[in-house]
């Protein structure tokens, strides 16, 4: 069975009350079938209001972060129990603005991972390299390690609630995006380690996004690669007309 495109949106640290609101409302107008799955990932502050926007729409709800608790005493940090309550439907995890920018380890991600799974919610799971990885040959390396990590502990039954996300750090908001060719390798690479750790029927399912400056002259291209379902998106993903052509150029893929 062919697999079903996934563009998720990555707001990051953006948006103000009334542009999210106006943005989850332009995105949800413009996405009229399900051939493509498409979410959106708010800040904190601004995922209930925008549950309400997206309530009976056909664009989800994800959050950008959990903390893996249900509660307790963890001062700033958010549960994937009050996720799921305010309508969030997963969570990015191991994105690598905070692998990188806030020292989180495959360890801290891997249980973030469980905690998601546990709690209900599924998992955007981002790994990928930095360029100094890349370009010393330790790309295929960093991938297995961040994976095999990061998905310590998880069942073959529970892959189909994970996307993986393969982000190059050097791609990620510096206008620089992976060439198609590239994608499409560390994408069948990362599909062959599921293989081997999963099994052939849940990796030949699983969703593999590529983010990285994908933008709407890019997206076709990157798309079209057998191996690559699907886009995460951070900086187009905060204008609601180059968010929907990506998710036009999924639905072409
Ligand atoms: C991201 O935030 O995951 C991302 C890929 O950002 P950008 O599209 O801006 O590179």
């Amino acid at each position: 069975m062919p697999r079903q495109p996934f563009v998720c949106g990555n707001w990051k640290m953006f948006t103000r009350a009334h542009s999210a609101k106006d943005l989850a409302a332009a995105v949800a107008a413009g996405v009229t079938d399900d051939r493509v799955r498409v979410a959106v990932c708010p800040p904190y502050p601004y995922l209930a209001m925008v549950a309400e926007v997206l309530r009976g729409t056909r664009v989800e709800l994800g959050a950008q972060n959990l903390y893996p608790a249900r509660e307790g005493a963890f001062t700033g940090e958010v549960s994937p129990e009050m996720l799921q309550d305010i309508g969030c439907r997963f969570a990015i995890v191991g994105h690598s603005e905070r692998r990188h920018g806030l020292g989180e380890k495959d360890a801290f991600i891997n249980r973030k991972v469980r905690a998601a799974l546990d709690a209900g919610l599924g998992v955007v799971f981002c790994i990928g390299e930095t360029l100094e990885e890349r370009q010393s040959g330790q790309t295929h390396s960093i991938l297995t390690t961040q994976l095999v990590e990061g998905l310590q502990g998880i069942q073959a039954a529970e892959l189909p609630r994970i996307v993986v996300a393969y982000e190059p750090c050097w791609a990620i908001g510096t206008g620089q995006n992976a060439t198609p060719e590239q994608a499409e390798e560390a994408h069948a690479y990362v599909r062959g380690l599921c293989r081997q750790y999963f099994g052939d029927a849940a990796a030949e399912r699983l969703i593999i996004q590529y983010g990285g400056s994908v933008n709407p002259q890019n997206a076709a291209a990157i798309l079209s690669e057998p191996d690559v379902d699907g886009a995460l998106v951070g900086g187009a993903s905060l204008h609601a007309e180059k968010f929907l052509a990506i998710v036009a150029a999924a639905r072409n893929s």
